[in-house]
């Protein structure tokens, strides 16, 4: 193709420079693999999710990431605590009931700045990081994955690799290059979201928790803390809920949010200090298949499927890393096919249908965290572990039996 320059050449090559790309970089790099980010905006750049969960704290300190968060203004955040729709606060789940170290303690964090961090680091790893370069296709020979073309505003090159990794979030590269992307039918979900400075806080440990206000209709609203006296409060619900007739983002915000007095009393001496984002598209998706020869998706490239329990950014290192481990024995192997690129799968999608079966639940009619502890109390240290991400390599089968039983639809 005309205009189209020569072939740069890397082991790996990491589509977008998120908190999943960041690490899987970053961790490649250290084993040795030539890794090249090809990120399409520049650094700083904002997202949305900024509730952590405890278990991130295993990636972030293999990563080596604890002592800048530790030394960060991120708002400590050692607790989740939900507020029914008639406004009664149940207790803060305190992760400190099943966590018995400083992993009990994460944080509420600002992403330009957390991701910035991320990035920063997998460049100081020796990660290559090409920012304002935009992946526009994924290049196959037959089936397998050899590179990239990139757009930039010099231009459009090509770029070689024996690995892609596809962690470019929503957009879903590879997914909608392969028509692979789906919606979830059970999970059709929207959110619009805002700031403010002033919202009332907790005392002590209860400063940074994370609220959920319960809506109707199962709608709900999350109240997380951020540096500099800003709270950031989000509205998620089915869009026909959020969005009535001709509804704007800002008017479905302004609407859900004082259609709970609960929240808003929290809200009463503060002042908003943003725009209103979001809109009326699904949140949830997934894709048929989540890696192939010379291809695989970590983060919410692979899927996304609720913001409830704020695991967005663990699933993000959770996948980038057991990604980053096959990868490495793949290219050690000189076989990039997808039993080796996708060897992690199995288990990390046992730990997801975990907290799917909570998101399912969540959004019943039938279910509320109460009912649910007072006819399964043996169940409370399994619901703690799913809130606070460990899900992985255990058996969580009774819970979610139980989690079953208690929330038919
Ligand atoms: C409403 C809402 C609320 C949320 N709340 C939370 C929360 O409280 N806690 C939490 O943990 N998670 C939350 N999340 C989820 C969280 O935002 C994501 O899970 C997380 O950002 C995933 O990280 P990632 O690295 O996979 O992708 P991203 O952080 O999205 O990074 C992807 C990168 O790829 C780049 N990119 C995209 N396309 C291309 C291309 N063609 N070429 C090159 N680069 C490209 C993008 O610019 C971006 O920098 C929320 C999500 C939503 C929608």
């Amino acid at each position: 193709m005309s205009g189209i320059r020569s072939r740069d050449q890397a082991d790996v090559i990491v589509i977008g420079g998120g908190p999943g790309g960041a690490a899987a970089a970053t961790l490649l790099q250290r084993q040795g693999h030539r890794c090249v980010i090809v990120e399409r905006s520049r650094f700083p750049r904002y997202r949305i999710g900024e509730s952590l969960i405890p278990h991130t704290f295993g990636p972030l300190s293999r990563l080596g990431l604890i002592p800048r968060l530790e030394a960060s203004h991120f708002p400590p955040k050692h607790s989740v605590r939900f507020v029914s729709v008639d406004g009664a606060e149940s207790e803060p789940f305190y992760f400190s009931e099943t966590i018995d170290s400083e992993a009990a303690r994460t944080w509420q964090v600002e992403r330009a700045e957390f991701d910035q961090m991320c990035l920063d680091h997998a460049v100081e790893n020796g990660v290559e990081v090409r920012q304002n370069a935009c992946v526009t296709q994924v290049l196959f020979e037959e089936d397998l994955a050899t590179g990239v073309r990139v757009s930039t505003g010099d231009g459009t090159f090509d770029m070689a690799s024996r690995v892609v990794v596809d962690a470019s979030g929503r957009a879903t590269v590879i997914g909608r290059q392969l028509e692979l992307r789906e919606s979830i039918p059970w999970l059709q979900k929207a959110s619009v979201w805002s700031y403010f400075r002033g919202g009332k806080r907790g005392d002590g440990i209860d400063a940074g928790e994370t609220t959920i206000f319960l809506l109707q209709n199962r709608g709900w609203a999350w109240y997380i803390p951020l540096p500099d006296d800003t709270v950031s409060v989000g509205v998620v619900a089915a869009p026909d809920d959020l969005f009535p007739a001709e509804s704007t983002a800002e008017a479905a915000f302004i609407r859900a949010v004082s259609g709970s007095a609960a929240l808003s009393a929290r809200l009463a001496s503060a002042e908003r200090t943003a725009g209103v984002r979001g809109g009326s598209a699904h949140l949830a998706y997934r894709n048929r298949e989540t890696c192939g020869p010379g291809w695989v998706m970590v983060g919410d490239a692979r899927a996304f499927l609720d913001p409830i329990y704020s695991s967005g950014v663990f699933l993000a290192l959770a996948s980038a890393e057991a990604a980053a481990g096959c990868i490495h024995e793949a290219l050690d192997a000189g076989d990039v096919s997808p039993s080796k690129l996708g060897a992690f799968e199995p288990g990390l999608n046992a730990g997801v249908s975990v907290i799917a079966a909570l998101i399912r639940a969540f959004y019943c009619e039938s279910f509320s965290f109460r009912t649910f502890l007072s006819h399964h109390p043996g169940q409370r240290a399994a619901l703690i572990d799913c809130l606070v991400g460990d899900v992985f390599d255990k058996d969580m089968g009774a819970f979610v039996s139980a989690l079953e039983s208690t929330s038919q639809p």
